[in-house]
């Protein structure tokens, strides 16, 4: 089951996206053959997920940021816009003031 990294899937049905041309600005446009959307993957948007990635396994994790990084700097650059992003069962959480018992334990603190 080959899945290489630069082989986008459809944020429709999550089937595999087939090559469709180029954009005119150069960009490989990909097309669901599932359920006709189309989408044109950037690499920064690849390498913004192994971004958050590595964010999210360093916040769940004891480790130091050195560990997920060439040096802490690096890291803490790197992650520095994953700060900003809600997450969705946060947003839910917010929105369900009164049943906090719902929330995720680590939000726990607040009720
Ligand atoms: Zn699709």
């Amino acid at each position: 089951m080959p899945n290489p990294r630069n082989h986008p899937i459809c944020g429709v049905c999550a089937n595999k996206l087939v090559k469709n041309g180029k954009t005119s600005a150069g960009r490989t446009r990909w097309r669901c053959k599932h359920c006709g959307s189309s989408a044109i993957q950037t690499r920064t948007d690849s390498a913004k997920k192994a971004d958050f990635t590595s964010f999210i396994a360093w916040l769940t994790s004891t480790q130091p940021r050195g560990d997920f990084a060439t040096s802490t700097r690096t890291f803490t650059r790197k992650i520095q816009w994953c700060w900003t992003v809600t997450p969705g069962w946060l947003r839910q959480a917010k929105s369900m003031t009164r049943s906090c018992s719902t929330a995720p334990t680590s939000t726990a603190g607040a009720c």
